[in-house]
């Protein structure tokens, strides 16, 4: 039995029938496996005797079942063969195998989809419970903490709390919540959220009663944020100021150091009664614990710097101190820096071993954090590919005995329990994807993948805007964060609707006006629903958008809308139709600049380049440096498999998962330069101001090294045989070019909206028919949701 064991875990009392399983990680097994050597395919798998069998009991444990003892039978799936093992004292002794895995699952694991029909379930390990002897999570599905800053806003318990239950009821396994500070000076900004006393509690018993209620268990994060933290008096293990942060931090006396971890202790306990479950202790991302262990941001010659042991022992020291204050009761997750991407990091070994005292001091589960928040290499944006990181999870969790939680990228319940089944972790984190779906684990659970609204990795609403001092949404879902104002309520009196665009605005308010009990058509002139969406995903990175056009195509089908494609309705027709209301959503029409020379054959739109309609030249000028001319230029340039496969992401940004340090190689592999572009705006500011916080550097990176020039404070005064002639600082120029691409912005296309209203009509606009300027798919769903709401 070695290798590869890919099945379930099921428990069963001795002697009787197989008729319920509970599948679980193999994981488990693949630990069980270590402990007590499980070869054969068929008998005598022998134990290696004591102390294996409390570590047996204790992998059982988590497998989904109760705790296991002597006498017990459970069934592992090899293979897709069923193999009955039989726990005799320090023996695990595999009888027979039976059946086939496949087969027996669809009888024995039946869940109910929406059309009430019986469905397998396809995900036994994501769906597994886990069962750690004091707290049973109902699935593998952890929230990962986000720092929502919904405390900022009006009303924040009672945003919070819906914000938190609307995850629970989802049936999410855990909720870790967003960092709190266990002292003033860890805050991650002068308000920021700490928990250090007693009269704090309020709002978060509010918080665990509403989860609890909703049958979910809730932990809160710890988080210490070191040298990151944005105030004056931030602390680090040395005095070594971060890239990020205006403040140098002072390094901490010894006894700064005893009192902290007194103070996160101190915080866990209020946790504790507050009702939450559990906490989590932050290591990871760069906080300070991470610059304790990290060699590059540790310098000390005392205790607690220098050797592998002494850069461990704040970590060690304070998960002991959180477990002594809150009882074995208590989970106690740990977030581990898998990788540090950064110059001087951690090495991978001192991580495993870094693991192991973690587990040893008292933790129950091991999250993987991804990279500092200094680092030079994407962790979680578009542009990183699917699991990219479950490496990094899979050689922690070699190198300990408890569960260990994969996070970064893993948006779908497919890639997760392949993961899990794969034995990379033992449960996945996902922290977007529960913003952009609440109901993520149920819609799996119920057969309805399908009906997931996918992250899509944008970072738009939800990191940008919290990076940005704004509380978080999400672009695909924005009732996230907004749960008090949204609450989905029927229509007082059902109507008939027409919505003319299948756009993001279009298809959102359709989804949304249908879920209400109103009869919604919806006319798309094109043969395909989408809209501008179906540009964006030509460009590298952006292929997620192909799941929100799946996402929005399933609901509005199961939905019941009346969907007429390829139908250009006009204002007779709308009128003749007799509609109690009419949405118009036809989006916007490409900006064309007048200028000499625009009807010139080297000109097109970026949507000729985008469709492959035109192929463009090796000397591009892109004029308009918009979301849209950065999209352009990648698309002209960026290798499309890099967003795709990690070997091809991890060779563009320099990533050596076996690096001595950090895992970081000297140097990235630098990039083909497939084409000379040229970016051009009218305005004197730095081209891509505008660009994500979180992703416009990404973006910027990227075209730098593939040689983009980029040309800021430019007047325009003509295209034609020569090339594109500008004028910069009074000093006019002429570029030779094959094409120039026009990328301008666009216009709103309102001609229907005109003649609707020119016979008396009171259409209402949505989404870039409404406001062309600037417009996004966050504002233009976002939009279309509070309309259909209010209809
Ligand atoms: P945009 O962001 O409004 O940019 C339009 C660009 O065209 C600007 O650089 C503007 O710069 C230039 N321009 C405007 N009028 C012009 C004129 N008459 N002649 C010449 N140049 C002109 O529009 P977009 O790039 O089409 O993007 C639309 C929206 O989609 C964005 O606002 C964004 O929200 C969203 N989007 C975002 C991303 C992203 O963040 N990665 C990607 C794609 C799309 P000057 O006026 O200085 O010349
Ligand atoms: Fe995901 Fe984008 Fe929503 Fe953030 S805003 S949760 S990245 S889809």
């Amino acid at each position: 039995m070695s290798g590869a064991i890919v099945g379930g875990v099921q428990q069963r009392p001795v002697g009787t029938r197989i008729n319920a399983f509970r599948y679980a990680t193999l994981a488990a097994v693949d630990r069980q496996r270590r402990h007590c050597a499980l070869r054969a395919p068929h008998l005598a798998a022998q134990a290696q005797a004591q102390p294996f069998l409390d570590q047996a009991r204790h992998a059982l444990a988590f497998a989904g079942g109760q705790r296991l003892g002597p006498g017990q039978q459970f069934v592992v799936n090899v293979k897709g063969r069923l193999h009955a093992i039989n726990i005799q004292k320090s023996v695990f002794r595999c009888l027979a195998a039976e059946g086939n895995a496949k087969a027996t699952n669809a009888t024995a694991n039946p869940s109910t989809n929406s059309a009430g029909q019986d469905k397998v379930n396809q995900y036994p390990h994501l769906l597994a419970p886990l069962d750690l002897g004091f707290l049973r999570l109902r699935n593998r599905i952890v929230m990962g903490a986000m720092h929502t800053r919904l405390e900022t806003l009006d009303r924040p318990v009672e945003r919070l709390t819906a914000f938190y239950a609307a995850r629970a009821r989802g049936e999410v396994g855990l909720i870790l919540t967003g960092g709190f500070a266990p002292n003033p000076e860890g805050r991650i900004e002068p308000d920021g959220p700490i928990l250090n006393d007693a009269s704090q509690l309020a709002p978060h018993r509010a918080v665990c009663d509403a989860v609890h209620r909703e049958g979910g268990h809730i932990a809160l994060q710890i988080l210490h944020t070191g040298r990151y933290a944005k105030v004056p008096e931030c602390v680090g293990p040395s005095a070594i100021r971060a890239r990020i942060n205006r403040y140098t931090p002072r390094a901490m006396s010894l006894q700064d150091i005893r009192r902290t971890i007194g103070d996160f202790a101190r915080t866990a306990r209020l946790a504790r009664e507050a009702g939450y479950d559990g906490v989590e202790v932050m290591g990871s991302e760069g906080y300070l614990i991470n610059e304790f262990t990290a060699p590059v941001t540790n310098r000390r010659d005392d205790e607690y710097g220098g050797s592998l042991e002494n850069r461990c022992r704040l970590a060690v020291d304070i998960v002991r101190a959180v477990r002594r204050a809150c009882g074995d009761d208590f989970l106690l997750v740990y977030r581990i820096s898998s990788i540090d991407l950064v110059e001087g990091g951690t090495s991978a070994s001192d991580t495993a071993e870094l693991a192991r005292r973690v587990q040893q001091a008292g933790a129950d589960i091991l999250n993987t954090g991804i990279g500092w928040h200094e680092s030079p290499v994407p962790t979680i944006a578009a542009a990183v590919p699917r699991a990219a990181w479950a490496f990094a999870a899979r050689r922690v969790k070699e190198a300990v005995t408890i569960p260990v939680i994969a996070s970064n990228r893993i948006n779908n319940p497919e890639l997760a329990e392949r993961l899990l089944a794969d034995g990379a972790a033992d449960l996945v984190s996902m922290a977007r994807p529960l913003l952009a779906d609440p109901e993520f684990a149920k819609k799996a659970r119920e057969g309805r993948a399908d009906e997931i609204n996918t992250c899509i990795a944008c970072n738009q609403s939800c990191l940008d805007r919290i990076f940005t001092e704004r509380p978080a949404s999400c672009l695909v879902n924005p009732r996230a964060g907004n749960e008090i104002e949204f609450a989905a309520a029927p229509a007082r009196s059902p109507k008939r609707i027409a919505v003319v665009g299948g756009g993001p605005a279009g298809m959102a308010f359709a989804v949304d006006a249908a879920e209400r009990g109103h009869r919604v058509t919806l006319f798309e002139a094109s043969e395909k629903l989408g809209g501008q969406l179906n540009l964006a995903v030509a460009v590298p990175g952006k292929g997620e958008f192909n799941e929100t056009m799946r996402y929005f195509r399933v609901r509005l089908a199961r939905l019941g809308v009346e969907v007429k494609l390829g139908e250009r309705v006009d204002a007779g027709a709308l009128l003749a139709g007799g509609f109690d209301e009419i949405v118009l959503a036809t989006g916007v029409k490409p900006r064309l600049p007048e200028l000499p020379g625009i009807d010139d054959l080297k000109v097109v739109s970026y949507v000729d380049v985008l469709t492959g309609r035109v192929r463009v030249g090796q000397r591009v000028a892109i004029i308009g440096a918009g979301g849209i001319g950065f999209d352009v230029a990648d698309f002209l340039l960026a290798d499309a498999d890099e967003s795709l496969r990690p070997e091809r992401f991890f060779g563009a940004w320099g990533v050596d998962p076996a690096a001595a340090t950090g895992g970081l190689e000297t140097q990235a592999h630098p990039r083909t330069r497939r084409r000379l572009v040229h970016m051009f705006q009218r305005k004197a500011d730095k081209l891509g101001a505008n660009l994500g916080k979180t992703t416009g550097w990404i973006l910027k990176a990227r075209l730098r090294e593939s040689g983009v020039q980029m040309i800021s404070g430019a007047t325009y005064t003509a295209i034609d045989d020569a090339g594109l002639h500008y004028v910069v600082d009074g000093v006019p120029n002429v570029l030779p070019v094959d094409h120039v691409v026009i990328c301008a912005g666009q216009e709103s296309d309102r001609d229907l909206y005109d003649s609707l209203v020119a016979r008396g009509a009171q259409p209402r606009l949505i989404g870039g028919a409404d406001v062309a300027a600037e417009l996004d798919a966050a504002r233009a769903i976002e939009q279309a949701m509070r309309l259909a709401c209010e209809i």
